[in-house]
């Protein structure tokens, strides 16, 4: 296998609703009545995120990087996160090209809020917001998604050798 070819890596997460806290997606505070669960800051953009590029690098995953059994990371800042595996990354030999993702939530509207995360996931991952895109859809009422129990974020990201 040549070692100059991009490298493409995926990541899936979903977080349910129903935490008291802010529903924060790629480290924007999005308004809405409530905010989702987790060990960390529940952000599922930037775990899913963080799953893509380390996948693409054949580096493991958020988990193994960041155990939810190790409490340093309760409450933790996700898009800190992905600047930490962004780092792990670099260090490994690559760059993101560009990431891709889609958010499937019932509720709320994201379109208002679709730049703001573009921009914070373009700083922590050194490219400029071009190579972001960030998609909101809805489940079309299917589902544990449909009824607004949560959300899923869904991601790919090619990596190229630096
Ligand atoms: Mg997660």
């Amino acid at each position: 296998m040549s070692v100059t070819l991009p490298r493409v890596g995926f990541g899936y997460d979903s977080h349910t609703f129903g935490a008291d806290r802010p529903l924060r997606l790629a480290g924007v505070v999005i308004p809405h009545d409530t905010g989702l669960t987790g060990h960390s800051d529940g952000d599922a953009v930037a775990h899913a995120v963080t799953d893509a590029i380390l996948g693409a690098a054949a580096l493991g995953d958020i988990g193994q990087l960041f155990p939810d059994t190790d409490p340093q990371w309760r409450g933790a800042d996700s898009m800190a996160m992905l600047t930490t595996a962004c780092a792990r990354i670099v260090e490994a030999g690559f760059h993101v090209v560009n990431v891709d993702t889609t958010i499937v939530t019932q509720r709320p509207k994201l379109a208002p809020h679709v730049m703001a995360m573009r921009e914070r996931l373009a700083t922590a991952l050194g490219v400029s917001p071009d190579g972001i895109s960030v998609k909101g859809k809805t489940n079309e009422g299917m589902d544990a998604v449909g009824r607004g129990e949560g959300l899923q974020v869904f991601a790919v990201a090619l990596l190229a050798r630096t």
